[in-house]
């Protein structure tokens, strides 16, 4: 999709046309997008390989889809292994099972097969970005032990820990006191050479736990672990002490369901402060990804949010702020107002408080929504071995319902500033 229109008005009055600081997912696939739209992209990375670092390590559903009309789902599919079928348990026993594909990976291969992805007209500098002095016409961009480079847009992808979004005045605020926890680790089978299923997903009860849960990746099979309990919680520290028997311990028959394991790897972990940022509507620069927003990793969505951001900002914003000459902070504005980004990134708050009561809320309405949930799954599952015409109509209008009773939280992002 080369934009012919902008390649004429093109002044080259600056170094490069737009400067993405951050060479991770949201950052790596925006260079793709904006570099085979005919844009002079540059993409600055502290590393040029991304380290071995804990982040989204499966993905399927709505992001299978959004990569594939984007047009990259091949290196997707080349750093991961795919899986169909997930089991899903609760309680000791099996609950139900998804279908559809899905797909296991490293975070790291992901970003390295991706940045092998990127047109060869993007210029892909590694460096650390010290400094930012940004406005309406021109951006700045200091990387130490480098030259200064100019842009005349800036995008700031540098993920949930980027400080740089200081030196332009961008703060971050915490949604609610909640911190999910995350761990991840591989599994080896024992007493066999494979695990009984490709994947599995073992829910908590309540007990501040979210999921466990369990796929393939290349080389591995990877556990990912979700809970909303106090890091100095005593089965938190058994986890690294005793692992498996900590797992044992919290998920009643996984063995027998999923075979017997042993931990193969080191544990990560990450405590992740859900957060936004504010006073981003600025001219001359955007922020996408975690930069903008970190979303609870429990429910899976932040690449779902990431992926809207790309597609928003490549396919309708930058085409459009690339038409002028200056790009100021209404402008700018429009992107973060953007009603398909919008109503992705209140779901994904909405939906993180979801979670956060399913998986602990201990007022009798929560316990009893959770009862009712999980019955009905097991309600449908009997269904589907009997119709599954008749289950799959029913589990639409219970999509459908589930959607509209998710709880508001407490913040309204259109009103953002
Ligand atoms: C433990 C964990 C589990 C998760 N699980 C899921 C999941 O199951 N499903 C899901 O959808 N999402 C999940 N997420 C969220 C998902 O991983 C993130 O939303 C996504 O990786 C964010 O990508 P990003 O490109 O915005 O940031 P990152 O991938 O963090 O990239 C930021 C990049 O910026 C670079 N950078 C930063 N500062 C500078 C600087 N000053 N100069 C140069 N370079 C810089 C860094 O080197 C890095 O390469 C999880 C997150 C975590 C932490």
């Amino acid at each position: 999709m080369t934009n012919r229109r902008y390649l004429e008005l093109s002044t080259g009055e600056t170094d490069t046309d737009i400067a993405i600081v951050g060479g991770g997912l949201s950052g790596t696939l925006t260079a793709c997008l904006l570099g085979r739209a005919g844009y002079r992209v540059t993409l600055i990375d502290r590393h040029r390989i991304f380290p071995q670092e804990f982040r989204v390590e499966k993905v399927g559903g709505e992001e299978i889809e959004k990569l594939q009309r984007l047009q990259l789902l091949a290196p997707l599919s080349a750093a991961s292994l795919p899986f169909d079928e997930i089991v899903n348990m609760h309680r000791g026993r099996v609950l139900d099972r998804t279908y559809g594909r899905n797909y296991g990976f490293f975070y790291n291969r992901l970003i390295a097969a991706m940045r092998a992805a990127l047109p060869e007209t993007v210029n892909f500098v590694v460096g650390q970005v010290c400094g930012l002095r940004t406005g309406a016409t021109q951006q700045r961009i200091s990387i130490l032990g480098q030259n200064e480079m100019t842009a005349r847009l800036l995008v700031l992808a540098g993920g949930m820990g980027d400080i740089l979004r200081r030196d332009i005045g961008i703060t971050h605020r915490s949604i609610g006191a909640r911190r999910p926890l995350a761990f991840g680790f591989n599994l080896r089978p024992l007493r066999s050479n494979r695990f009984r299923h490709p994947a599995l997903t073992y829910y908590g009860d309540g007990d501040g736990i979210d999921h466990l849960s369990l796929f393939p990746v290349p080389g591995a099979t990877r556990a990912n672990l979700f809970l909303f309990r106090d890091p100095r919680d005593p089965w938190v520290k058994s986890l690294y002490d005793e692992p498996k028997q900590a797992l044992v311990a919290a998920f009643p028959s996984l063995v027998e369901t999923f075979g017997d394991f042993e931990i193969a790897s080191r544990i990560d972990s990450w405590i992740t402060d859900i957060t936004f940022a504010e006073n981003c509507r600025q001219a001359g620069v955007v922020l996408i990804g975690d930069a903008y927003m970190t979303s609870c990793p429990a429910i899976g969505l932040g690449v779902s949010r990431l992926l809207t951001d790309v597609e928003r900002l490549c396919t309708v914003h930058v085409p459009q702020w690339m038409e002028e000459t200056s790009i100021d902070s209404t402008r700018i504005a429009a992107f973060y107002g953007d009603p398909e980004k919008l109503a992705m990134d209140t779901n994904v708050l909405r939906t993180a408080d979801h979670h956060f009561n399913m998986g602990g809320g201990t007022d009798l309405s929560w316990r009893l929504r959770r009862q009712f949930h999980f019955m009905q799954r097991r309600i449908l599952s009997g269904i589907d071995s009997l119709s599954p015409a008749l289950a799959a109509k029913l589990q639409h209008l219970k999509t459908i319902r589930a959607r509209s009773v998710v709880r508001s939280p407490s913040l309204n992002l259109k009103s953002t500033p």
